[in-house]
Order: structure tokens, then C-alpha cells, then sequence
């Protein structure tokens, strides 16, 4: 049975995990949109980030093609310095492809390309079994390094690479991680090949494993794992073997935080602080502006002042309320062309939030991190930008703090529980069901990859997806106000 790169690395997290890859396939779940997310991202930085290495030749077989790779990058080997996607395997079955495999005197450098903006510890355990592979495959490693992004870079005019990218050099580090590699891999493949399913308890982590369906299918709705930290959690689950918040002590619970949720849903009922709720209302000004962005994200900035992965806004929801309890007016702004949507959304923004009252949004620093790089990209809109900021009170601060805590929450504060545990209102039914959501697709339409009829049907999803999440801020501001006015009577 072969050990791929990716294999060791899951192994490296959970052996559990390597074992049911290899054995239970019926289990692996589709692609979903985050995974293939993630995937496009590593291969676009992937084909940029070649020109580094000008003049390499591609080894041209399939990631499954293992032996053919192997014997074509042989070949090649024996008269290019450069190879892109270089093959070796061990007759054992353990195998990896290198983004680049460089000469370098009587030997060879490997080079991983990552789309991260640093150096992350598993980088190095990947790249010490690759050496442990090519070493043996009868390509000497001379030195390993990482290629990836650099996070100071902003774009000014066509992509530089040679400033896009950073490279660092690992040998050292990898030349540690290597001591212990070979005793893994060889751990690994009797693992993968064991009879016997591995017991691995269920810990916090897990919920970002794509086998969680499989291992997590005991755990309640609303465990142990979302009201403890995570060393706490995975203690107590150790210890007890129980998860259910019912089985979880108050003496367990080391913040008031966690009483509360504890609390409200051992009991189901409603925790709340009016008379802070009151302070907290107490400092908003009339009108209100609630106030919601979206934005979409790339690893190689697509127009000029942007940098790696920083947040492109393009698209606002305003509601506007002229006094309490008064009329809605609604403002939106969507970019709908292929091009740099800043100036006229920020532009839009300042016409339409006036010069007073206050600015309501759902975890500040999201929306003042964009008014301010925005002022920063625009020197001229700079004061009105930052004036807008000095006006915003964020509405998830009552919810965070517990001033106001319903017991479907389970530990969250997020609009998409707060809302439905305190209205009729829910993101259901709609086209676009979150923020990750909105931004992924609208990438799509921005580089072109959407028919005309596709982006009209995107387009109406946003518009209704982002409105609400400004409805929603009004609909909690008068929860609030409710339940600040009952302790009044
Ligand atoms: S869900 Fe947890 S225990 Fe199960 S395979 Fe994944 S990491 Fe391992």
C-alpha cells in the first residue's frame, strides 16, 4: 500500500484519520466548497509562483500515476536542473511530489510552495518526509526551503513575483523533524494496513476533520466542546467519558461566561442583564446607520493597493432609522462589474451615512479595519472615512458580553444564533446562506469565471442576503430594547 505525502501529514494529526482513508472509503466525504476553495488558492499561487523558477520542465503524470511519475522524472532528472511537480518513491510504497526539485552541485534542493503568508510547523514535517523520500530515491537533498507569500507585498501595477513571494531557507529545521521520520512512516504503513480500526478519543479539533460525520456522530447538538476550551474539553471527555453539558459540572466551568450558557440551557431559559443592556443603549444617537459589508479575498491581489488576502469590500447594506421605533429607509451598494469596486463604494458609503447619529455593526473591527484601509487608499475620502468610524457602536458587544443570552445559543454570539433565538427571522431559506458564501462567488464573478445569467442570480441572492443582515441588527436592537423596557415595569 503506497504512503503518500498527504497520508504521513494526516497521520501526523490523527492515525485514526489515515486509517479510515485507507479503509473505510465509503466514509470520505464530497469536495465541499471551502476544500475546493482552498485547493484553487494553492493551485494558482502554484503555477505563479513557478516563474520563481524560470526554465523548469513539468514532469507531466497524473498525482495517482506514481510509477510512470517517478520513472519520468528519472529521465529528466538526468538533464535539467529544474523539475516542477518531481516524483520519487520508495519501494516500501512511500512517495511525494515536490513543487520544485532544484540541482545544486552533486545534489538537490526541494522547494514546497505554500499559498500561507509564513512558515507554519507542519511545513516542515511535510518537507522532512519528502527528504526522507527523495533522499532514498537516490536524489541527495542538499537543502529545503519554503516559497510563500509575502504578506507586506502590495500590488502596484502588473504582479512582481520576485516580490510576491518570499523564500526561507528550512534545512536546519527539516534536518531535525527528519531524526523521528522514518520510525513515523514506517508506524504509519502498518497503521494503514492494520485490521483493526485505531481508538482515538473525539476531542475539540475534531470538528475540522472530514471524518468528524463519522467519529463526532454521538455528540449532543451542544456538548462539552462548545462550552469548555479546548484543553479543558478534551480533559473533561478524557476523564468522564461524558459530553453532554448536563454531565458538566459548574464547578467545571472556570469563567461566568460559561455559567451562563450553562445555565440557560440546562434550565431553557432566557439569561438577562437589563441594566446593562440600558448603559448599552443609553449611548446610541439618533439616526441610527446598521451597517453591513461584504467582501471577497485573494491570495494574489487583483488590483492595485491590495495586498495577499486582504478583504476587498463589495457590497454594503444600510438601514437607516431616523428615530426609535421609526420607519425603515434601506440604502444598498453592489458592485456589479469586473473591476476595482472601492472608490464608489466608499464613496457611496459617506453619501448616504450623513454626518451624524450612530453607526450600528456586528463585531466592529471587520467594518473599521475596511473604512480604514479604504482612508488609507484614499487620501481625499480619508477624514469622512474615519469620521464614519468614530461613530460606530457594535451591536454584538451586549450578546458577547452576555447581557442578553438565549439558551439555543450554545456559546455563540454570532448573528446566526442570536438571531434565531431571539426572532422568527432565519438564513434558511435563502440563496446565500453566510459570508464565506457571498465571498467565494462573488470571486467567481470578479475574474470572470460566471455566465451573465448565473451573475443576475448571484447578484439578487446578495442583495437579499446582505439586507437581512442589517434587518437582523434592527430586529436585535429591538429585542434589546424590549427586554431593557420589561425591567422598567
Ligand atoms: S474526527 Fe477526530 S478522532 Fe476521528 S479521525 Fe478525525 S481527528 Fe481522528
Amino acid at each position: 500500500m503506497f504512503l503518500s505525502k498527504s497520508d504521513y501529514m494526516m497521520a501526523q494529526n490523527c492515525i485514526k484519520a489515515l486509517w479510515l482513508k485507507k479503509n473505510r472509503k465509503d466514509l470520505t466525504p464530497e469536495i465541499d466548497e471551502a476544500t475546493q476553495r482552498r485547493f484553487d488558492i494553492g493551485n494558482e499561487v502554484q503555477d505563479l509562483a513557478r516563474e520563481f523558477f524560470l526554465g523548469g520542465v513539468m514532469v507531466p503524470a497524473e498525482n495517482w500515476d506514481v510509477i510512470n511519475g517517478s520513472k519520468i522524472t528519472a529521465d529528466l532528472a538526468k538533464k535539467n536542473d529544474i523539475l516542477y511537480e518531481a516524483f520519487a518513491k520508495l519501494d516500501n510504497g512511500a512517495f511525494c511530489r515536490i513543487d520544485v526539485l532544484k540541482r545544486n552541485g552533486d545534489g538537490w534542493d526541494l522547494i514546497e510552495i505554500k499559498s500561507a503568508t509564513n512558515v507554519k510547523p507542519e511545513y516542515i514535517a511535510d518537507l522532512a518526509f519528502q527528504k526522507c523520500v527523495f533522499d532514498n530515491a537516490g536524489y541527495p537533498v542538499k537543502q529545503c526551503w519554503v516559497l510563500h507569500i509575502n504578506s507586506d507585498y502590495v500590488r502596484k501595477g502588473p504582479i512582481d513575483v520576485k516580490q510576491l513571494f518570499q523564500i526561507e531557507d528550512v534545512t536546519d529545521a527539516v534536518a531535525e523533524a527528519y531524526i523521528n521520520t522514518p520510525a513515523y512512516a514506517e508506524q504509519y504503513m502498518k497503521i494503514q494496513t492494520g485490521k483493526i480500526e485505531p481508538e482515538i478519543l473525539i476531542h475539540k479539533v475534531c470538528k475540522d476533520c472530514p471524518y468528524y460525520h463519522y467519529c463526532g456522530k454521538d455528540v449532543p447538538e451542544y456538548s462539552v466542546f462548545d462550552l469548555l476550551p479546548q484543553k479543558d474539553a478534551d480533559v473533561f471527555y478524557a476523564e468522564t467519558g461524558k459530553m453532554e453539558i448536563k454531565d458538566v459540572p459548574a464547578s467545571t466551568c472556570t469563567t461566568p461566561k460559561q455559567l451562563i450558557d450553562r445555565e440557560a440551557f440546562l434550565t431553557n431559559e432566557v439569561h438577562v442583564e437589563p441594566e446593562e443592556i440600558k448603559v448599552w443603549l443609553d449611548q446610541l444617537e439618533y439616526p441610527l446607520y446598521y451597517l453591513d459589508y461584504e467582501t471577497f479575498q485573494t491570495a494574489i491581489p487583483m488590483f492595485d493597493g491590495c495586498t495577499p488576502y486582504g478583504q476587498t469590500p463589495f457590497q454594503f447594506s444600510l438601514h437607516i432609522q431616523k428615530e426609535k421605533g421609526g420607519a425603515l429607509e434601506h440604502v444598498s451598494f453592489l458592485h456589479k462589474e469586473q473591476s476595482d469596486p472601492r472608490r464608489a463604494l466608499a464613496e457611496c458609503l459617506i453619501k448616504n451615512c450623513g454626518d451624524k447619529g450612530s453607526i450600528i455593526v456586528y463585531n466592529e473591527s471587520f467594518e473599521k479595519s475596511r473604512n480604514k484601509e479604504l482612508a488609507d487608499l484614499f487620501p481625499d475620502l480619508s477624514d469622512k472615512l474615519l469620521a464614519i468610524n468614530e461613530r460606530v457602536v457594535d451591536l454584538l458587544v451586549p450578546f458577547r458580553n452576555r447581557y442578553l443570552y438565549g439558551p439555543t445559543q450554545h456559546s455563540s454570539a454570532s448573528i446566526k444564533k442570536t438571531l434565531p433565538a431571539f426572532t422568527d427571522l432565519s438564513y434558511a431559506d435563502m440563496e446565500i446562506h453566510n459570508g464565506a458564501e457571498a465571498s467565494t462567488r462573488y470571486e467567481a464573478f470578479i475574474k470572470g469565471k460566471m455566465s451573465d445569467a448565473e451573475a443576475q442570480v448571484l447578484f439578487d441572492g446578495l442583495e437579499k442576503y446582505c439586507g437581512q443582515d442589517t434587518y437582523a441588527m434592527v430586529l436585535l436592537m429591538d429585542v434589546l430594547y424590549k427586554h431593557a423596557e420589561n425591567n422598567n415595569k
